[in-house]
């Protein structure tokens, strides 16, 4: 099930990838009215929430704090194939399908359905070698 899930995202993805080209999520972001904005940490009681996507008015907040602890753990972990990538484009992309699903768009989904489309979204979107998800696992 979470195959066909992130299929659907991969699906969803190749809409903005013209050509061999995609567009950059923040682009993205700005073309579709939801607003990026930054912060230093998350709510206390997400402590390791790197980004997240709010409605009314559609935004998507990133956190540095956590953000940095991942690039570290990268750079730690010597994960070349991370190091290449925008992490800050990549949380982007993966609150982006959070944005275009939501109002059950794509029917009703459980949370665990709507985070495999996302990190299958995030990652054909950013043409990722690695899952997404293996940032949390990265973290312990
Ligand atoms: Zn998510």
């Amino acid at each position: 099930m979470a195959e066909e899930l992130e299929d659907l995202g991969r699906r969803v993805a190749r809409r903005f990838i013209v050509r061999g080209v995609a567009s950059r999520p923040s682009h993205l972001a700005g073309e579709m009215g939801v607003q990026v904005t930054y912060e230093q940490s998350p709510p206390a009681a997400q402590p390791r929430l790197r980004s997240e996507y709010r409605a009314d008015p559609p935004r998507i907040l990133l956190y540095r704090d956590p953000i940095e602890e991942l690039a570290a753990a990268i750079h730690a972990d010597q994960r070349f194939d991370m190091m290449r990538c925008d992490l800050a484009e990549v949380h982007i992309a993966h609150e982006l399908f959070h944005h275009l699903e939501s109002g059950g768009r794509f029917g009703p989904l459980t949370a665990e359905e709507v985070e495999a489309a996302a990190h299958g979204f995030a990652q054909e979107l950013m043409a990722l070698d690695f899952h997404p998800a293996e940032f949390s696992r990265l973290l312990g």
